[in-house]
């Protein structure tokens, strides 16, 4: 048992079982045993690689994109940029010398970053700290912070915000939670779902629901989303997500946990893998929508990346490499593009507020 198991069984013991949101977010963020509180979970000697991991082509061409947006924005000063879960901090470590000689952008930014994680704010500071960021671990703080308007940036972090399941039985939505066994080992079980969870539940999905079906609701990304907007409402600019997940709502059970680049049951190491679901887009969007921001796409990651130009920045990097770096070029390229590896499953979305520019991509 871990020691988050512990927690989690005492929890349950008094307070009765816990709706998988509960406990997504205690795993991952528990102050002191939380997933992403106590370790580094990313690169080969963690649980799993994210695209700028891959290759510095993808924090480029993110970069290509904030600079851009920024230009037809009309180049404000200051203004802030902004992500959400850095990890590493390689996306826009790359993003920002691919930007460098952009002739003000670095002069006007603000850097302002939201991470949970010490242990990967340290990272971040080591491949960050020229360019004096921020950090925060409250959203509000962060969306409130820097000056002038804000481009955002998040990659692969709503993905790791909690999610409430809902599964068909008798005909009715009834609500999966985390229990325990009579031995104290955790397990799943359903309870009555409350009304307003189950109205939520897109009609034409309700209808083709069969025994067993699972849907899932993310409250938490939604109230991020709703968050984004109030702020790009406020202040002006953009937002960019990247993720895995699908561009309309869908059955099914997503939840994951992987553990050294592979997938473990999701009870078994609570704290010690990493817990997802992949991203309902279109949930996302439609909060978005309601905040009164526009949005734009979800379009595949493969495409996104092409729009910008990653086959060109491909090209220019295998002309200054050798024969060996000109192959992982190929195979980073491959991977972050094809629909078969991460170009599709992958999607990218963007919302703005305050002006009429369609972002680059899109
Ligand atoms: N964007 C990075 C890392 C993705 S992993 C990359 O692409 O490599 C998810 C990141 O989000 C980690 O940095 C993690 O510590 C952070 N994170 C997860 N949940 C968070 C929360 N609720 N608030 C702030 N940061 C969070």
């Amino acid at each position: 048992m871990t020691r988050l198991a512990d927690i989690l069984a005492s929890r349950i013991r008094h307070n009765g079982p816990m709706d998988v949101g509960t406990f997504m977010g205690v795993v991952l963020a528990h102050p002191r045993h939380g997933y992403y509180t106590s370790r580094d979970p990313i690169g080969a000697g963690g649980d799993f690689t994210t695209a700028p991991e891959i290759s510095q082509m993808f924090g480029e061409m993110i970069g290509a994109w904030a600079a851009d947006l920024w230009l037809r924005l009309g180049s404000p000063a200051p203004f802030t940029l902004a992500e959400a879960g850095p990890g590493h901090g390689t996306l826009m470590a790359d993003a920002l010398r691919a930007t460098r000689n952009v002739p003000g952008f670095h002069r006007a930014l603000r850097l302002h970053l939201l991470e949970v994680s010490p242990v990967l704010k340290d990272k971040q500071a080591l491949v960050l700290g020229a360019y004096d960021p921020v950090w925060h671990e409250d959203a509000e703080a962060w969306l409130r912070a820097g000056e002038g308007p804000l481009i955002l940036i998040a990659n692969e972090f709503f993905d790791a915000l909690p999610v409430r399941q809902l599964q068909r039985g008798g005909g009715r939505w009834h609500e999966r939670r985390i229990s325990l066994d009579g031995n104290n080992r955790l397990i799943f079980d359903l309870a009555e779902a409350e009304p307003a969870l189950a109205a939520m539940v897109p009609p034409h999905l309700d209808h083709m629901a069969r025994e067993g079906d699972i849907f899932e609701i993310a409250p938490a990304r939604c109230g991020f989303m709703t968050h984004f907007c109030a702020a790009l409402r406020r202040r002006g600019g953009a937002a960019l997500i990247v993720d895995y997940g699908h561009a309309a709502p869908g059955l099914g059970d997503t939840l994951q946990a992987m553990r050294h680049h592979a997938f473990v049951p999701v009870l078994d190491t609570p704290g010690e893998a990493d817990l997802t679901t992949h991203v309902d887009f279109s949930a996302l969007a439609q909060a978005a929508r309601q905040s009164g921001c526009q949005t734009f796409g979800p379009v595949g990651q493969g495409a996104f990346l092409e729009a910008l130009g990653i086959h060109e920045r491909a090209q220019a990097l295998k002309a200054v490499s050798g024969p060996r770096q000109i192959l992982d070029i190929g195979t980073a390229l491959q991977r972050l593009t094809s629909d078969g590896q991460m170009g599709g499953l992958f999607k990218v979305m963007a919302v703005t507020a305050g002006h009429d520019i369609i972002p680059a991509g899109f």
